[in-house]
């Protein structure tokens, strides 16, 4: 374990294609508010890269967010993702502004650059957590599920930063104001002598890159192996329809070919939390309540009176969906 001369929480700031700032960056600084409060009101800070000039446009932001400092780099060598020169630039801040904790969306890039940034500083990195917290010793306590999700493990880090990834849509956005006059720090970019290992010639828009409904629906219909064919889900879609709902998918629906991945809510899918989550004819395992079980209100419908959804459930349906779906069709609720 290292002397604790490091203090403070830096989170990466991770910005889109399209140039906008990921929203994990903002569920991650409203955690991070929450944890600095439990060490004693440590800084929270934040780093991004940038093509030249853009990265005042975010400034503001910022300051609603209550940063203390943003450390960014601007370059046109950093207008596209690149491994050498972000997990470079961000070891080199890390080794002068030595935060305690370092945080990462755990969004494809992140997935790439933490573990990296991990190695090259020689520290632990808790990655895909779905909680994050300070134990007594003031350290992170850092919560993700393993054995194949079976098991919810808190892991803690030896060194300094302490590492983790969060995946999208676990943490909550907080939309009050926590205004702090923030201080912009240019740094400069010390890449030149790098080899451009890569370059990129093009990005190709994938299905799954296109903004999911899912992330911002406030009331999802999720739909499990019980709807037993695409006559089952096309069932489920009209009841989505009618009460104004997006559909979801269990893994178990997506294996059968009854939903496409990308609607997969769960451990190796999204996580949601919207204001309602209605689950028909799913088991409610561990790894599909992993990414749901954040969600406002949940109303389960299984025919098994004894099925695990009962039990996170604030409203429980013990009856066949074929015959409760259609009756609320009906009915227009
Ligand atoms: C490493 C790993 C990662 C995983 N990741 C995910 C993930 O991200 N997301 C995910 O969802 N799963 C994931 N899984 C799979 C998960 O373990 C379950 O197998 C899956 O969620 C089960 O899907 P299901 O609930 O649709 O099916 P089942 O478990 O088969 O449940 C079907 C339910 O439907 C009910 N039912 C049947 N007929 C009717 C009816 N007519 N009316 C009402 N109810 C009915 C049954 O009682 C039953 O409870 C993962 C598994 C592993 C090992």
């Amino acid at each position: 374990m290292t002397n604790k001369e490091n203090s403070g929480i830096l989170i990466y700031a991770q910005l889109t294609r399209d140039e906008y700032i990921h929203t994990v960056f903002y569920e991650l600084v409203d955690k991070a508010h929450e944890l600095s409060k439990k060490l004693g009101k440590v800084d929270v800070n934040a780093v991004i890269f940038a093509r030249p000039g853009l990265v005042d446009s975010f400034k503001e932001s910022f300051q609603n967010k209550g940063l203390n400092k943003v450390f960014y780099f601007e370059d046109d060598n950093l207008r596209d993702y690149s491994t050498d020169y972000y997990s470079k630039l961000l070891v080199d801040l890390v080794g002068v502004v030595k935060p305690e904790i370092l945080l990462i969306g755990a969004t494809n890039q992140g997935r790439d650059l933490a573990p990296r940034v991990s190695s090259m500083l020689c520290t632990g990195l808790t990655a895909d957590c779905i909680d994050l917290d300070i134990n007594e010793k003031g350290q992170l306590a850092a919560t993700r599920p393993t054995f194949g999700g079976q098991l919810m493990a808190t892991i803690l880090c030896k060194n300094y930063p302490q590492m983790a990834t969060v995946r999208p849509n676990v943490f909550k956005i907080n939309q009050d104001i926590n205004y702090f006059d923030t201080e912009m720090v240019s740094c400069p970019v010390n890449i030149a002598y790098l080899p451009k290992r890569v370059e990129v010639l093009d990005f190709e828009k994938t299905l799954d890159s296109v903004i999911n409904e899912l992330d911002s629906a406030e009331i999802i219909v999720a739909g499990g192996k019980g709807l037993k064919n695409k006559k089952g889900f096309e069932l489920l879609e009209q009841f989505a329809k009618t009460i104004g709902g997006t559909v979801a998918a269990t893994r178990g629906a997506v294996e059968m070919g009854l939903a496409p991945v990308s609607i997969q809510v769960g451990q190796t899918g999204k996580t949601v939390h919207p204001k309602l989550y209605i689950a028909c004819a799913l088991s409610g395992a561990i790894q599909h309540t992993v990414g749901m079980s954040g969600s406002d209100y949940i109303i389960a419908i299984n025919n098994d009176e004894n099925a695990e959804i009962f039990d996170i459930a604030d409203c429980g349906i013990v009856g066949d969906v074929f015959e409760i779906l259609p009756e609320y069709i009906k009915r227009k609720i």
